[in-house]
């Protein structure tokens, strides 16, 4: 698998923690020679420190671009293959993670700020940054040639009460991944999705706002995923030969069945 890796270059969005972070690290681990990393987050001194340690574990087979893009800034986005040093152009891989919960409130009162925060991430900003990529795999070979890997969640195939809002973000990206997967059928583009349930991270501090207590409550009375069990399958996705597509994966703790 670390073979069909070489020579490439990788983009992980939300790549600062959690998932993100876990992606990167698996990739260098798996692949350790002759790989590019672009690391991209709003976070850059948490980038510049995965990257620092990334170089530390693998040495310089590795190369890594830790990037500040904020994927819900349409400009950012617009402006990010143009930004790259000549090197890092070349995309092979895009793994769409960025992506946040905001709140935990009934639909008439969750804040209208938080509604578009968290469209603007995980679904617009998702939608840029895959057309952004688009254009440099559409450049290769005949119909192009590329992998897009989306985070989705659990949480797009079936609602919860108080997560209206963060489950119809995933339930967008679960249906723009099978649209634009049909849509480049007949190319080497592929389009693929993984899907965690309950994965320990930062993300349900985010969803609380920083309120530690509140977020440590999730986990407590359950063993959730680690994010490390989540970027091997995101790895293992991308190392297939080019004539497999893990199209669709979901992946949850036992408890969560
Ligand atoms: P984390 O909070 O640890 O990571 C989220 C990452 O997204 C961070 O690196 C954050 O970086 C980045 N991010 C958030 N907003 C933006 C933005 N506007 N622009 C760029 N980057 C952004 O959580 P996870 O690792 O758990 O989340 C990763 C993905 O997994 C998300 O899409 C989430 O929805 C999904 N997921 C998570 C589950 C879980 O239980 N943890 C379950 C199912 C799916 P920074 O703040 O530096 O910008």
């Amino acid at each position: 698998m670390g073979k069909r890796l070489q020579g490439k270059t990788i983009v992980i969005t939300g790549a600062s923690s959690g998932i993100g972070r876990s992606t990167a690290r698996e990739f260098a681990r798996t692949s350790p020679k002759n790989l590019k990393l672009i690391l991209t987050a709003r976070r850059l001194d948490s980038l510049e420190a995965l990257a620092t340690e990334i170089q530390e574990e693998v040495g310089s087979g590795v190369q890594v671009l830790p990037l500040k893009l904020d994927v819900s800034k349409p400009d950012e986005v617009r402006g990010f293959v143009g930004s790259l040093p000549p090197e890092f152009k070349e995309i092979d891989v895009l793994v769409n993670n960025a992506g946040l919960v905001k709140g935990v409130a009934k639909a008439p009162d969750i804040l209208e700020q938080d509604t578009e925060t968290m469209i603007s991430t995980n679904v617009t900003g998702l939608i840029n940054m895959t057309q952004a990529v688009l254009q440099v795999f559409k450049k290769r070979d005949e119909g192009g040639r590329g992998d897009i890997i989306n985070i989705g969640s659990i949480a797009g195939r079936e609602g919860y009460p108080g997560g209206s809002i963060y489950c119809a973000t995933k339930a967008a990206v679960r249906i723009f991944t099978e649209a634009l997967r049909k849509e480049l059928i007949a190319t080497r583009i592929r389009v693929m999705e993984i899907d965690p349930g309950q994965v320990e991270t930062e993300f349900s501090v985010v969803r609380f706002d920083g309120d530690k207590a509140k977020a440590d409550a999730v986990y407590s009375g359950c063993e959730p995923l680690t994010p490390d069990d989540i970027a091997e399958v995101v790895v293992f996705n991308a190392g297939r030969r080019e004539n497999v597509v893990v199209a669709d994966t979901l992946i949850f703790p036992n408890h969560q069945a």
